[in-house]
């Protein structure tokens, strides 16, 4: 089975061996407080710095999952009000946990075709403005230069930006915003279980401030932690392990980019030659490159799914009210051009010749 699912998604093809590595190394009973673990908390810090371009003055904190992510934002910045710009479910979702944490949250939905280059937001200092740069329920994607933008109109708010769908499959400049944070299920072609949060000087400096401790991972507490190379708790060693395995072969984020940029092409002229299908959102600057969201009727994609399943490819469930008018494809680096190339086969010939 290959799993083209926008996440968990499909892991780098290295894994089996990296896994085996982190047994015989004996990485599985390793003591986070010990001296190998610090080497080698250090060691996948300065890789992901490295790869993805991440500001040497940058800091890189592991939670459990980007969810997590959205608590330690509504619990370590407290009595700030916090302003969500979304337009999915994955935004919605975020915005709903801080209202429920702070009751300071405030909604800015926008359309699905729509750009929200148009919100002239303007928020008090040290409030929080969060943006999910790739909504992966809809496949819409916030351009990175309306985000750098929106910082820019706001210099003394803190943006944050959930790029659980995008993070080490698209580039991303970092500097542009104050917090970035992500799990690894998706575009980093690991298994689920492990978050990454890079926080800005600007976003440490609020955060030590205010010296909010109440949770375990509240972030002034994490970066104490983070500043000796360990966390706050028992981490998962082993996604951590295979974090830093991953990163040591990928290519610069650069590469990568160009890469995904490249077969979303593809993907997108592909999907031109069928009547039975488009893509869901007509709009090429707001679409995803990491995410592909296929429209058709609602018994082609089910008919589309089951045939494919039986051919051994997991497309991913539409999300929400795209339930089951449409599937979706992901577009994430650890997938091989032959499993597209053999997703592709199949699809062509099943849309020209069973609906
Ligand atoms: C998958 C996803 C999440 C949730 O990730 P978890 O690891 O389940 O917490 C959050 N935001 C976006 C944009 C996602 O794609």
């Amino acid at each position: 089975m290959i799993s083209f699912y926008p996440g968990p998604s499909r892991v780098d093809e290295h894994l089996p061996q990296y896994m085996s590595d982190a047994y015989a190394q004996g990485i599985l009973s390793i003591n986070h407080r010990s001296a190998d673990f610090m080497e080698m908390f250090r060691r996948v810090t300065s890789l992901l710095k490295e790869r993805l371009e991440i500001p040497a003055s940058y800091s890189v904190l592991f939670t459990s999952s980007a969810t997590e992510c959205w608590e330690i934002l509504s619990q370590s910045f407290t009595g700030v009000s916090s302003y969500h710009m979304y337009n999915g479910a994955f935004g919605e979702r975020w915005y709903t946990y801080a209202q429920r944490l702070t009751s300071v949250a405030t909604a800015f939905p926008f359309g699905l075709e729509e750009q929200i280059t148009a919100v002239e937001l303007r928020t008090p200092p040290g409030s929080l403005i969060c943006i999910t740069q790739n909504e992966t329920s809809n496949g819409t994607q916030v351009m990175p230069t309306t985000i750098a933008s929106i910082k820019q109109k706001n210099p003394d708010a803190l943006v944050a930006v959930d790029v659980t769908s995008s993070l080490g499959g698209i580039y991303l400049p970092i500097s542009a915003a104050d917090i970035w944070f992500a799990s690894v299920q998706k575009c980093l072609g690991l298994p689920a279980g492990l978050g990454v949060m890079i926080c800005s000087p600007q976003a440490v400096a609020q955060a030590l401030a205010s010296n909010t401790r109440t949770h375990y991972n509240s972030l002034a507490s994490m970066l104490d932690m983070m500043e000796a190379a360990q966390t706050t708790y028992t981490p998962n060693v082993l996604a951590i392990y295979l974090l830093m395995r991953v990163m040591e072969s990928r290519s610069s984020i650069h590469a990568v980019n160009q890469m995904i940029r490249h077969r979303y092409t593809e993907w997108v002229n592909f999907m031109k030659g069928f009547s039975n299908v488009s893509l869901l959102i007509e709009q090429e600057s707001v679409r995803s490159s990491t995410v592909l969201l296929v429209k058709a009727s609602e018994n082609n994609v089910a008919e589309i799914k089951r045939a494919a399943k039986e051919e051994g490819f997991v497309l991913g469930e539409g999300y929400g009210q795209w339930k089951s008018s449409t599937f979706r494809i992901a577009n994430f680096p650890a997938i091989l051009d032959h499993e597209i190339n053999a997703l592709k086969r199949f699809l062509s010939s099943f849309l020209t010749d069973n609906l």
